[in-house]
């Protein structure tokens, strides 16, 4: 039944060829088991759904083939692809035998600067207030408060304060402010949040495609536009040395245009040599879509009729704004 409407449905919102619409789904992180202080964070169960309904009811393509066949008018209908951002180490342990499961291909968009130990902001966070072994943060001398951690409760709202209190800090502020939360907090910090180089090489040889997502993670518009050249630059070096293969597709940091990346950005990212680059834009690729902006879409839906609704709804939205 739902398999009938959705190809009713799809054929008119999501059509093939030269008024094809591609989708491109967005992860992180895949945890192994639901975590109660991150409720909204992906986890195996969830994401075993999500596969088998993609793969049931769309049309699944590596995201290097997708961009040729968008440039072509040559994409099959209810076109799909899924990404990976920022290297996290259970994408290969959780994620990986799941897509090989349901015969799913993805592109893992990889922050060099965090392989082998490495530890994105974010995280330094979530584990300082998850391992804080103190009942109380004083943070009042940097602007977010005082914040009690005696309850579940109170720990997420710990996290979501400083998350947002840290996320548009200038780059070595932000650095800095976290260290020093890290230091008050107390709490033993994990080294194996990101994946190692090895596991890289394992996605490659696994058939996965491999992307850029700068060194370090900065903000594009935060930095000056000679770093944001090496951030981009580099990165895409560091994993062709790695892999041996060319790295032809790019993910913005953060990914919301006109904030965390400008124009310039996206002639940088071109200038390099990426074929194509997706932002975080919400909403869907079109025949003329700029290749070097492409939207995507985080389904965070709990039944595969919800996700695969909400995946068509989405191909039937506007262009969102692009720089
Ligand atoms: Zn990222």
């Amino acid at each position: 039944m739902l398999r009938t409407i959705i190809r009713l449905a799809g054929r008119r919102i999501a059509p093939g060829g030269s008024d094809a619409r591609l989708s491109v789904l967005m992860y992180h992180r895949v945890l192994s088991r639901p975590d109660p202080l991150l409720p909204g964070q992906m986890h195996a169960a969830l994401f075993d759904t999500h596969m088998r309904a993609l793969r049931t009811h769309f049309n699944c393509l590596p995201l290097g083939e997708a961009v040729a066949r968008l440039r072509e008018g040559t994409l099959p209908p209810r076109a799909a692809c899924v990404t990976f951002d920022d290297g996290y180490r259970d994408n290969v342990e959780v994620a990986l035998p799941i897509l090989h499961r349901h015969g799913v291909p993805a592109i893992f968009f990889i922050a060099t600067g965090f392989l082998d130990g490495g530890r994105m902001f974010n995280d330094t966070v979530i584990e300082a207030i998850r391992g804080a072994t103190v009942p109380r943060l004083d943070l009042s001398d940097l602007d977010v408060g005082s914040l009690p951690l005696s309850s579940l409760e109170q720990r997420r709202a710990a996290i979501s304060a400083c998350l947002k209190a840290a996320k548009y800090r200038r780059f070595d502020v932000r650095h800095s402010f976290v260290a020093e939360l890290a230091r008050r907090s107390s709490a033993q910090l994990p080294n194996d949040l990101m994946m190692d180089s090895s596991q890289v090489n394992i996605l490659a040889a696994a058939g996965m495609e491999i992307g850029a997502h700068t060194v370090h993670h900065p903000i594009l518009l935060n930095i000056d536009e000679d770093n944001a050249r090496h951030e981009i630059v580099d990165s895409k070096r560091q994993l062709e040395i790695l892999t041996g293969r060319p790295v032809t597709l790019f993910a913005y940091p953060n990914g919301i245009p006109g904030i965390d990346y400008g124009a310039t950005h996206v002639a940088m990212v071109r200038e390099a040599g990426f074929r194509a680059a997706v932002s975080t834009a919400v909403g869907v690729s079109r025949p003329g879509t700029d290749l070097h902006q492409l939207p995507r879409f985080t389904p965070w839906d709990r039944t595969a009729a919800r996700f695969v609704l909400r995946l068509l709804r989405n191909c039937a939205i506007s262009q969102p704004k692009f720089v």
